[in-house]
């Protein structure tokens, strides 16, 4: 198939597009490079069916030439720091992006994947986290610009379906982690990685018993697939890991495998964050048998490898 990823000098559009490679497909990648990197492409930038184009998504998309069968749209900064650089235009990121997207696939009649996010909960009281959940999202705040952006990006894609018949698959991810991490975007893994191999002290946000679950790449991935090729299921989906660990089980983690001494300070924690999150993914398994197999620790030890590797 001929498959656009936006989003692709990511974390995750990377890592999508090199597993798409693998699997025969012809990939063209597209990226502002606002957080993503060329450098994320090394392994497979030199494959015949790869092809890259850097544009931003706010913009109507230029002539990628023949049609696209699918669209994978991951294209938004996703760590609370990087999106709050800019905020107007991560919001217009989420809608442009998704509606530029969705015109694309309606015109090439290509099946359109969204990558959401489980910030559409915002600081849930509901837990662990069900589709049917609605959310409770501050809608000024500072991460507003992301969780209202993904939101109204859902609202979107379902009227794209019902007005014009558009095939949407929309996913909800959950934490994330692995190789090709910015190493400097914020997020809580690669900062306690980081810092650990620095022999710095883990930064922990607040009390550190705020809670995470964090799903490997690989595992997510799976699900991506599992979602897009399913012949019927539109989703929401949700993507994860369910098992859930608090900060300070995490930053003792990552201190075990590294080695040192536990060693954290207290940062304050920032505005909205939410308290606890885990994903119920009866319905992926239900769906498309989706099974998150890596444990943290694994996943852990190879994304710590990157790193080392990296530095
Ligand atoms: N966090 C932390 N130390 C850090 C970075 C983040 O304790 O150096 C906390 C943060 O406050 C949040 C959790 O880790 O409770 C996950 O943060 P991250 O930015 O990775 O993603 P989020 O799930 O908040 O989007």
């Amino acid at each position: 198939m001929r498959v656009l990823v936006t989003g692709a000098a990511g974390f995750l559009g990377s890592n999508l597009c090199e597993r798409l490679l693998k699997q025969g497909h012809t990939v063209v990648a597209l990226d502002n490079l606002q957080t993503g990197a060329k450098e994320n492409f090394s392994d497979f930038a030199t494959d015949a069916s790869f092809s890259f184009v850097e544009h931003d998504v706010t913009k109507p998309f230029p002539d990628l030439g023949a049609k696209f069968d699918r669209i994978y749209n991951l294209a938004c900064a996703a760590s609370p720091p990087r999106y709050q650089a800019d905020p107007v235009h991560t919001t217009l990121t989420s809608v442009l992006g998704v509606l530029h997207g969705l015109d694309l696939a309606r015109a090439h009649n290509a099946r359109f994947f969204q990558a959401s996010t489980s910030e559409v909960y915002g600081d849930p009281d509901v837990h662990p986290q069900p589709e049917s959940y609605r959310g409770n999202v501050n809608p000024i705040g500072p991460r507003a610009c992301y969780d209202e952006g993904k939101r109204a990006a859902e609202s979107l894609i379902f009227d794209h379906q019902r007005m014009h018949k558009t095939e949407v698959r929309v996913a909800r991810i959950f934490n994330t982690y692995g190789p090709r991490m910015d190493p400097k975007d914020g997020r809580v893994v690669s900062n306690f990685i980081m810092q650990a191999l620095e022999g710095k002290a883990l930064t922990v946000y607040g009390t550190g018993q705020q809670t995470r679950s964090f799903c490997y790449v690989d595992d997510l991935l799976d699900g991506f697939i599992g979602l897009m090729e399913h012949p019927t299921e539109s989703g929401p989906v949700n993507i994860g890991n369910p098992v859930e660990f608090t900060m300070l089980e995490l930053a003792e983690e990552v201190t075990k495998l590294i080695g040192g001494k536990a060693n954290v300070v207290h940062e304050a924690l920032p505005v909205d964050d939410p308290r606890q999150r885990r994903p119920d993914i009866s319905k992926a398994k239900a769906a498309f048998g989706f099974d998150p197999k890596y444990p943290l620790v694994d996943g852990l030890r190879r994304t710590i490898e990157y790193f080392r590797t990296r530095r």
